[in-house]
């Protein structure tokens, strides 16, 4: 077996340091820096297991994430989810650092299957959610996808591996600005941003395959339905604050039509309008 470089220089140092022939001085000299070299990998060494400590840490929290997932998808009725969330998701939000879009105080819950207070009154969505919504646009690697509502950035950067662009809308300053700065930090450069009301959609960023709104809305929004590509899909809360709300999935035959269905009962943030 061939012996590491750093063993080598050790075994040098130890000889070199230990030939008698050399005067007393030059043999403490060398003893000395035989200890320097000895703690500097010491040291080096726990600060390689801190790192692969914390590493595993958010590994095994994701994994675990995705196995909820999972078990969560196989118990939907077939109607809303004919086939499981797809690999290519699973994948993606098996990596995508989820701690990093959450306030620091609630980063170790960050892997729950559950919404968490981002602040301004809102949430980043529960990670099933996430993977449904995703999955029910139908992302492609040739899609550009609308989000209405990025809040934390999490969504955006799920979506921003699996599709060609992403373009994601938010109406409060603060975590509009912040997820943008995360998401440009963190190398997700398919994704823009843009603080504004979503009810109005983003016109020069699109036509879109998929449009994909994370506040629950009154009504479908007219300009959503009509920067949605023929043969584009739209997942959408409909319904009231207070009242029941149904994820919606809105589709845009290669004709123009329009279809929409209820798929299940959900809980979401309003669709806040820029007057209130
Ligand atoms: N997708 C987000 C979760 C969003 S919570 C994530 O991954 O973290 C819903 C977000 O929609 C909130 O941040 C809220 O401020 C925003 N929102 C509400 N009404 C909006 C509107 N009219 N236009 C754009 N964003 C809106």
């Amino acid at each position: 077996m061939q012996k590491p470089p750093f063993f080598l220089t050790i075994q040098r140092i130890l000889s070199r340091g230990m030939r008698t022939s050399r005067p007393r001085a030059d043999r403490a000299r060398w003893l000395r820096r035989l200890w320097r070299l000895v703690a500097v990998l010491a040291f080096v060494s726990t600060l390689d297991d801190t790192v692969l400590a914390q590493q595993d840490r958010w590994a095994e929290a994701r994994a675990a994430m995705v196995r909820t997932i999972q078990a969560h998808a196989a118990l939907l009725p077939k109607a809303a989810m004919a086939d499981g969330i797809s690999t290519a998701i699973l994948d993606v939000m098996g990596k995508a650092p989820r701690h990093t879009f959450v306030p620091g105080r609630v980063e170790g819950k960050a892997y729950a299957d559950a919404p968490l207070p981002i602040g301004y009154g809102q949430t980043i969505s529960q990670p099933f959610i996430v993977a449904l919504m995703t999955h029910l646009i139908g992302a492609n690697p040739d899609a550009t996808v609308l989000e209405i509502g990025t809040g934390s950035g999490y969504q955006a950067a799920v979506l921003s591996p699996l599709v060609k662009a992403v373009c994601t809308i938010e109406i409060v300053p603060g975590l509009g600005e912040t997820a943008a700065r995360r998401l440009k930090d963190l190398g997700y450069d398919n994704v823009q941003t843009k603080i504004g009301d979503g009810y109005f959609g983003w016109p020069e960023c699109g036509p879109f395959d998929g449009i994909l709104v994370t506040a629950a809305a009154g009504h479908v929004p007219p300009p959503l339905v009509k920067q949605l590509k023929p043969g584009g899909r739209m997942v959408i809360p409909v319904g009231s604050v207070f009242g029941p709300q149904f994820l919606t999935l809105v589709e845009k035959t290669s004709g123009g039509q329009i279809t929409t269905r209820q798929l299940l009962p959900v809980s979401f943030v309003p669709l806040t309008r820029e007057s209130q």
